[in-house]
């Protein structure tokens, strides 16, 4: 790669990527590393992709008083969120 980004330009990857309607668990592994390198925080967009698998999540949600869980269809993982 010959091209440096700046942190607002890897932000504003990011953030295009996550427009997205669907991503591969490759382009999702990319991306976290660009976020870990310039230390930019994922914070909501972990909701859109599960934490085993990497694929786009989508499956049951289950909703508690402090934990948002969303089982993933693809690999069956529990993907918990605090809820805010
Ligand atoms: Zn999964």
């Amino acid at each position: 790669m010959k091209t440096r980004l700046s942190k607002t330009e890897a932000r504003e990857k990011i953030e295009e990527f996550f427009k997205r309607e669907d991503f591969t668990s490759e382009e999702i592994k990319k991306m976290k590393r660009m976020a870990m390198k310039f230390n930019i925080r994922l914070d909501g967009k972990r909701k859109l992709f599960c934490k085993k698998c990497l694929s786009r999540l989508r499956g049951k949600t289950r909703v508690s008083k402090t934990h948002k869980t969303v089982e993933c269809g693809i690999c069956g993982e529990r993907n918990k969120f605090k809820i805010k």
